[in-house]
């Protein structure tokens, strides 16, 4: 009797090829016309950050950056939002002062709650990165090390940084990175020179090596060993240090679209990786319950991927407010970030309807990402 051999025969489908078969069925529906230009841009070279090294010879980095052409978009981003504060209590006390003039004192109350809220300014200064501007495609070199044998800058997809920034570490915050290897954010937060206590996990030991490897090339000895390098499986963290810190990033394992269309190693969307890949966003929400769990009440959790998905962004973000109302009994609000979207629109192309936190789109002029983010305050 003929039996068809296809599983061992069958030509083999690259698992690039199969991410892109997935994504024009999902994301052409999601983003309609847009997906196009999104598509062709995840296809095209991806643009770097260099993220400063802070604990390096930073005058010297700033000044070699600067000679290139190259911007720091995060202070540029923190003094649109200086000018733009000064704006609003400039227009608020003319508001004011045209209304004291012309209307009786209930109409005055009118006007003040129709004032918009003063943005806040969300910009950790300590944060140097710098791109090159819009539509120039010019590349850093790699990074090198300074006398002390400390390496200059960290070269990083720039959007990366925006969870970071979101998560606005404060000084003696008690901060806990549940999935850091190979520690690109880790870095970033210890640049605020803010952490009162910095733990940093991942799963995977080997990824765990490649963190202490990140730490021992960026990061002074004094300081680096105040850092709590773990290998726990994120999920159970709430059980273990429930309630503890003030700040709790969740940068979890995602479909990593822009990967998983140019690189066939490592490939989520590979055949034997389909079960893993179908599990995703129940890990994800499991891992930012933990998030949750583990942080104090009034504390913040940023979750964050490098994925277009809805499935893996919005809807894990709505179940775990709703898990953790239901079963645990506990508040979370979402706070909004869309003041991200006005002070870095020079150098990212932010997503306009994206229903919960914020979601930056590879564009060919501005080819980060994609990168989404949402912070969650425990009340
Ligand atoms: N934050 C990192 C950075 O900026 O360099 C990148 C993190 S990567 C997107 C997701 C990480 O989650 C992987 O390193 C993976 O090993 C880790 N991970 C997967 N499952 C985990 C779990 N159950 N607990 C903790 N970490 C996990």
């Amino acid at each position: 009797r003929y039996k068809e051999k296809w599983a061992a025969t069958a030509p083999r489908i690259p698992s690039t090829r199969l991410a892109l078969q997935n994504f024009d069925m999902n994301y052409s529906l999601q983003f309609k016309d847009t997906w196009p230009s999104i598509r062709v841009s995840l296809l095209s070279e991806q643009k770097y950050g260099a993220l400063v090294n802070n604990f390096a010879d930073v005058d010297r980095v700033t000044q070699e950056l600067e000679l290139l052409n190259a911007v720091d978009f995060v202070s540029e981003a923190s003094q649109k939002a200086q000018g733009l504060q000064q704006d609003s209590v400039a227009e608020q006390a003319e508001r004011e002062e045209s209304a004291s003039r012309e209307a009786p004192s209930e109409c005055q109350a009118v006007k003040r709650a129709e004032t918009p809220p003063p943005l806040s300014a969300p910009i950790t200064s300590n944060i140097k990165c710098y791109t090159f501007p819009r539509g120039d495609v010019t590349r850093f070199r790699p990074a090198r090390p300074d006398t002390l044998g400390i390496l200059n800058y960290y070269l990083m997809d720039a959007a990366s940084l925006l969870p970071v920034l979101a998560l606005n570490v404060q000084p003696d915050d008690f901060v806990l990175d549940l999935c850091a290897a190979p520690g690109g954010k880790t870095l970033a937060i210890l640049q605020t020179g803010f952490c009162g206590h910095l733990a940093a996990n991942d799963v995977t030991v080997s990824r765990t090596k490649r963190l202490h490897q990140i730490l021992n090339s960026y990061v002074p000895k004094q300081i680096r060993e105040t850092v709590c390098v773990t290998s726990w499986d994120g999920r159970n963290w709430g059980e273990l240090e429930g309630g503890t810190f003030h700040k709790v990033l969740v940068d979890v394992p995602c479909t990593t679209d822009r990967h998983s269309v140019m690189e066939e190693d490592n490939n989520i969307f590979s055949r034997r990786r389909s079960k893993e890949r179908q599990m995703l966003p129940m890990l994800q929400l499991q891992l930012l319950m933990a998030g949750i769990l583990a942080t104090k009440p009034g504390g913040e959790v940023v979750y964050s991927t490098c994925s277009l998905s809805q499935l893996q962004n919005e809807y894990v973000i709505e179940r775990a407010i709703e898990i953790a109302e239901t079963e645990f009994n506990i508040s979370t609000h979402v706070e909004d970030l869309s003041h991200f979207r006005t002070l870095f629109q020079d150098t990212f192309s932010f997503s306009s309807d994206c229903r919960l936190g914020e979601l930056v789109l590879p564009h060919l002029t501005a080819n980060f990402g994609p990168m989404y983010f949402c912070k969650l305050r425990r009340v």
